[in-house]
């Protein structure tokens, strides 16, 4: 049976549209729904095809679904769940996919007091953003994070696990503070580290950009994938997990600088000690199967 049968999608960007296509992949008979705020962004949709329905409004969108999954960045939820309040029909089933949850929970608690909301957070992405970049299988073997509030109806809570895995990915529910601390660590520190080293390396003097460019495979090409994330998602990330990111920033830069008298002092010791533990972090990513063991990220060398 089917989780959900009519999925209204609200943001049509890279996650919206891969829900969107693997909602037609892996559940064939539901329908699905969509809108975007960006009449540009509807018609790319529209003429991508992976839409039963595209709507021209949110209300409209809403109007029979029994499944409302909001895919717009952070900032922007507490407007997009206002703006299909009066549609909702109550019996709905309201979630998100937002890097952040306890300020999305709140946002969307907020302007939908009634409603069944089952927040979320599928950890999966590309650094690509629209609607072309989306693609069925992106959740396929990733976690999908939920943060249900305690008094949530549990059915509709085992309802959003069971659709997330039916796109194929793995289900955790924790607390949402607990959620926005574990992905500081895991995800939005990572990120505002690779935005500040590309541009430190952008602005510096002595070497020239063309030089950052030709020699960027010692190590700075990979940050740049990271760092050519969407800038609009990633600002809203910061600016709603604020707590949490700086909490773990103040953590790094102590170590940082426990690295800078390491290497003053020439305590060789501790650099070799700290590298031998990070290259066993990097196995258990592979033997965990979030990333593939292949070297250098499987790019090929021939
Ligand atoms: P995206 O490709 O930029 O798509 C977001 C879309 O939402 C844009 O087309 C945007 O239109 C539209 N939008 C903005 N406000 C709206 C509103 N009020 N109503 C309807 N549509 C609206 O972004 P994304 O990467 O899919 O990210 C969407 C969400 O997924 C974010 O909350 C992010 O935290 C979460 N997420 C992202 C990733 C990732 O790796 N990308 C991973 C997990 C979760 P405009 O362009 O006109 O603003």
């Amino acid at each position: 049976m089917l989780p959900f049968a009519r999925v209204s999608i609200l943001g049509l960007g890279l996650i919206g549209s891969s829900i969107a296509r693997g909602v037609k992949a892996y559940m064939p008979g539901a329908r699905v729904t969509g809108y975007d705020a960006d009449p540009a962004t509807r018609l790319e949709a529209d003429a991508l095809g992976f839409l039963d329905d595209v709507a021209d409004s949110p209300g409209a969108a809403v109007t029979d679904a029994d499944l409302v999954m909001l895919c717009v960045p952070v900032g922007a939820m507490a407007q997009a769940a206002a703006s299909m309040a009066d549609d909702l029909p109550a019996d709905a089933v309201v979630s998100d996919v937002g890097g952040c949850k306890v300020s999305v929970a709140a946002a969307l608690r907020a302007a939908l007091p009634q409603a069944t909301i089952v927040p979320g957070h599928p950890v999966a992405g590309t650094e690509h953003s629209g609607p072309a970049a989306g693609f069925p299988g992106l959740f396929k073997g990733r976690w999908c994070i939920l943060t249900p509030a305690g008094d949530t109806d549990p059915a509709a809570v085992m309802r959003v696990s069971a659709f997330w895995e039916r796109l194929g990915a793995e289900v955790e529910v924790m607390d949402a503070a607990h959620h926005d601390r574990v992905l500081a660590v895991t995800s939005h520190v990572p990120h505002l580290i690779a935005y500040s080293i590309v541009g430190t390396a952008s602005d510096l003097e002595e070497v020239t950009r063309s030089e950052v460019i030709k020699f960027s495979a010692g190590g700075f090409r990979d940050f740049t994938r990271i760092a050519a994330s969407d800038p609009v998602m990633w600002r809203d990330v910061f600016l709603n997990n604020r707590e949490a990111v700086l909490e773990i920033l103040q953590r790094l830069t102590e170590d940082v600088t426990m690295l800078q008298r390491a290497i003053r002092w020439g305590d060789g010791d501790k650099l070799f000690d700290l590298f031998t533990r990070t290259r066993a972090i990097r196995r258990s990513i592979v033997e965990q199967g979030q990333d593939d063991a292949a070297p250098d990220f499987g790019r090929r060398h021939e």
